[in-house]
């Protein structure tokens, strides 16, 4: 009597114990293929195989360690850390927590198969579904539509790239910021690959990096590190991805101060050659006239700067044709020029009147710097429809001219001041200094503006000179130079700013 109850007792606590062997049936749709996954069964449900989930799910086989009772399953890219006697799975170094410990038995880990396959569906293969009732375990070879986050900071705030397989009706995709600090994006309809997500290296605004899919939903959420001032979500199907840019006080102004240097960087250079066409300005007395030497000196700095720097040139002539005076800053402003040059060369009833000269706009203070102003405007004479172009340029509306430009005039001043040193330096004629009159062409330009006489077409000695083309390269050498300091002065200036 004694050693039956004793062998019906161990029966029953045999049972619960150890259980008794059972399986969970595996349909693969991909390739219409059945298998079984052993299963202890337990009052608290159905545990599963590591080593045959391992089989039939991962392409190389687990790594066991059976004195710790520990095992690391492939899957994918993906290695899930189990071990016997524990409620946590490490899915890639997350962790997990199932309701039931993990039973190390037999040299194998048995599994809760419900809440081992949940994560592992939520985490790697979202194909998969089991269902505990009828212990089947489905496998469809689905893809995760949303791959991976890439963040990066900009000037101008931290920019979201959420990558994603398809693109997703507008109303699927939502957004909002919790008070708590986390931005959350959500999108119904998507798949996410959360550990790949949760990866996401953090930079900018953002601190930390959440997802989880909550059945046909994936929710994203961001972590910020400040207050985000305002953003912009849109969604773009080459490559397939949804933006997201945040915008934080700080990269508000940083922005502004960008949008402030872009607006200042010389990076756009307009070079004007004096008169053209029917109107050939200054003539020597070899029949020299200004509109050429004019042309061939700016095409010479030009080809310069074209080769030695990356600033984009803009020539308001670039041949023999008249173009109107307004016209010339119209086209340097419109072009974002960032420093308008003139060149022209002078004449002087006196033909011992010699040397170079560099001119700003602003009303002229010597009798000769009014000359040169009023004999260089009268261009306008030649326009065809120059009325009301022009306002009458001496008294009021020059003072009005000058002040709208006032903006620019110590930049003027430093350029026409390094054109006239650079040019002294390589030509043997007269330094004339900087001067100041009312020129037609340097009104309305919104940048640094300069007018340079080269020299004198009146003088016999200058024209001659004039005319060789070794001395006009080295005029253009020196106006190139003075250019490239200009620009380098005025960085060194901004990048202390
Ligand atoms: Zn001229």
């Amino acid at each position: 009597m004694f050693r039956r109850t004793f062998y019906i007792l161990f029966t029953i606590s045999a049972l619960i114990t150890f259980g008794y062997s059972g399986s969970v049936r595996v349909v693969n749709r991909t390739d219409n293929s059945m298998d079984d996954i052993a299963t202890l069964d337990r009052l608290r449900g159905t545990y599963v195989s590591t080593k045959d989930v391992s089989r039939i799910l991962a392409k190389r086989d687990p790594f066991v360690n059976e004195a710790r009772g520990k095992m690391v399953l492939y899957l994918g890219d993906h290695r899930i850390k189990i071990s016997g006697n524990s409620s946590y799975v490490l899915v890639d170094e997350q962790v997990y927590q199932m309701p039931m410990y993990a039973i190390w038995t037999k040299n194998d880990i048995f599994l809760p198969a419900e809440s081992f396959f949940d994560i592992v569906k939520r985490t790697i293969l979202p194909g998969i579904n089991y269902d505990p009732r009828r212990m089947v375990l489905d496998i469809d070879m689905k893809e995760f539509t949303i791959t991976r986050v890439d963040i990066t900071q900009k000037a101008n705030g931290t920019i979201l790239r959420i990558l994603t397989r398809n693109s997703f009706p507008e109303g699927n995709i939502s957004s909002f910021f919790h008070e708590n600090g986390w931005f959350y994006l959500t999108i119904a309809g998507g798949l996410a690959d959360t550990t790949e997500i949760r990866r996401s290296d953090t930079r900018g605004v953002v601190r930390s990096v959440a997802a989880d899919q909550l059945g046909q939903t994936a929710q994203l959420a961001f972590q910020m590190r400040t207050k985000v001032e305002n953003y912009e979500i849109y969604q773009s199907s080459d490559p397939s991805e949804i933006v997201v840019s945040l915008r934080t006080a700080m990269d508000n102004s940083l922005a502004r101060i960008k949008e402030v240097k872009d607006r200042w960087k010389l990076d756009t250079v307009v070079l004007d050659a004096g008169h053209g066409g029917k109107d050939p300005g200054t003539m020597g007395r070899k029949g020299t006239k200004e509109k050429d030497i004019a042309l061939d000196i700016v095409k010479r700095v030009g080809l310069l700067l074209e080769k030695n720097t990356k600033l984009k040139v803009i020539y308001t002539r670039e041949e023999d044709v008249f173009i109107p005076l307004w016209k010339r800053t119209k086209v340097a402003n419109e072009s974002n020029g960032k420093v308008f040059v003139s060149v022209h060369l002078n004449s002087n009833p006196n033909k011992t009147a010699y040397g170079f000269e560099t001119y700003l706009l602003r009303p002229g203070k010597t009798e000769d710097a009014i000359e040169v102003a009023s004999r260089e405007n009268e261009a306008i004479k030649l326009e065809d429809r120059s009325k009301g172009k022009y306002q009458d340029i001496s008294g009021e509306s020059l003072i009005i001219a000058t002040m709208a430009q006032s903006v620019y005039m110590k930049e003027s001043e430093e350029l026409a001041a390094m054109i006239q040193e650079e040019i002294g330096k390589k030509i043997k004629s007269k330094n004339r200094g900087v001067k100041q009159a009312g020129f037609h062409v340097l009104i309305g330009a919104s940048m640094p503006n300069v007018l340079i006489e080269a020299g004198f077409l009146t003088n016999a000695n200058e024209e001659k000179n004039l005319r060789n083309a070794k001395y006009r390269q080295n005029i253009a050498n020196s106006i190139y130079k003075a250019i490239v300091k200009f620009r380098y002065s005025r960085e060194q200036y901004l990048s202390e700013s």
